[in-house]
């Protein structure tokens, strides 16, 4: 078994997504927990993708750029520990921290399932580590391109939240065909992608605008019965405000997030330098 064979035994599925399956596991070879590689203790998550479908020379490049990401380590981004390619199965298991908390979309479902909201001071907790993760990947000239709820992982105690999954998606984005990776509804597809432009890193802050709005409608920010519908949301549409509870600092922070034109959008830094959110930095500190 692959798992095996990286120094992991297999504990239980947990799930299986999109481009593969997550396996919770835990460290097999007494020898490697001492080599110091990582700092994580078990269990962990290896996940297992099947590049069978890529073209042989895009499967040295996912391996290629998963290595990068795996240096890319942050209090708020789930940790990478190990990763391996396959090369005769054409199989890439990825090894990483554990989130006990689960997603914040199954948080958010059970939230709106007990017909509660989410408390503003909760919400800004939340936000400003993940603000501070993504501003961490600009700053290394790393796009995320599928911030999501279902992509954000927590703790045990759901009071620290993590930006999950952006190695694998960000690698098969680039390496397979739009189509073929967009399985799921784009609800966090900024206005200027929707219209061809290239993704950058405003593409990123406006699927964090989604992400915000989300903690507090407890909905998408955009949503419609079709592809064409959420489109034309997308680019042309407001979303319903906020409920009137929440400040009107959030709600102008949302706004400023989901501005159409990217142009007129914050940074992720600008957003950080809010004196709203610094605020809550400050608290988190
Ligand atoms: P998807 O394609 O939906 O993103 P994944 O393969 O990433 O699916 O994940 C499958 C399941 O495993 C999901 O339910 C996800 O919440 C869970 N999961 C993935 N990574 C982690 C992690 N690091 N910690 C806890 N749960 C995880
Ligand atoms: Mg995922």
């Amino acid at each position: 078994k692959l798992i095996r064979r990286l120094g992991y035994e297999r504990v239980r599925p947990i799930g299986r997504g999109q481009h593969g399956l997550c396996y919770l596991v835990n460290e097999h070879n007494e020898g490697k927990a001492q080599s110091g590689k990582g700092k994580f203790r078990g269990p962990f998550v290896a996940k297992l993708v099947d590049l069978g479908l890529l073209p042989e020379n895009d499967r040295k490049m996912a391996y290629q750029e998963v290595e990068l990401l795996e240096r890319l380590q942050h209090d708020y981004i789930v940790g990478y520990r190990d990763s391996r390619l396959d090369s005769e199965r054409d199989v890439l298991v990825t090894v990483m921290e554990f989130c006990e908390g689960g997603d914040l979309k199954e948080l958010i479902n059970q939230v709106a399932a007990q017909d509660l909201y989410l408390a503003e001071e909760q919400i800004m907790r939340w936000f400003v580590q993940l603000a501070q993760a993504l501003a961490y990947l600009h700053s290394n000239r790393v796009l995320h391109r599928d911030l999501k709820t279902s992509n954000i992982f927590m703790t045990s105690d759901r009071q620290t939240a993590k930006i999950g999954d952006f190695g694998i998606s960000r690698v098969l984005e680039g390496a397979l065909d739009f189509a073929a990776t967009t399985v799921g509804t784009p609800y966090y597809m900024s206005p200027e992608v929707c219209q061809n432009s290239p993704y950058s890193f405003k593409s990123d802050v406006w699927s964090l605008g989604c992400v915000l709005y989300e903690l507090c409608m407890l909905k998408h920010a955009f949503d419609a019965n079709s592809l064409l519908g959420l489109v034309y949301k997308i680019v042309s549409g407001s979303s319903p405000p906020i409920p009137p509870f929440y400040s009107k600092d959030l709600s102008t922070l949302i706004d400023k997030m989901l501005a159409k034109d990217a142009a007129d959008r914050l940074t992720i830094d600008e957003v950080l330098g809010s004196p709203f959110v610094k605020d809550y930095l400050r608290v988190a500190a």
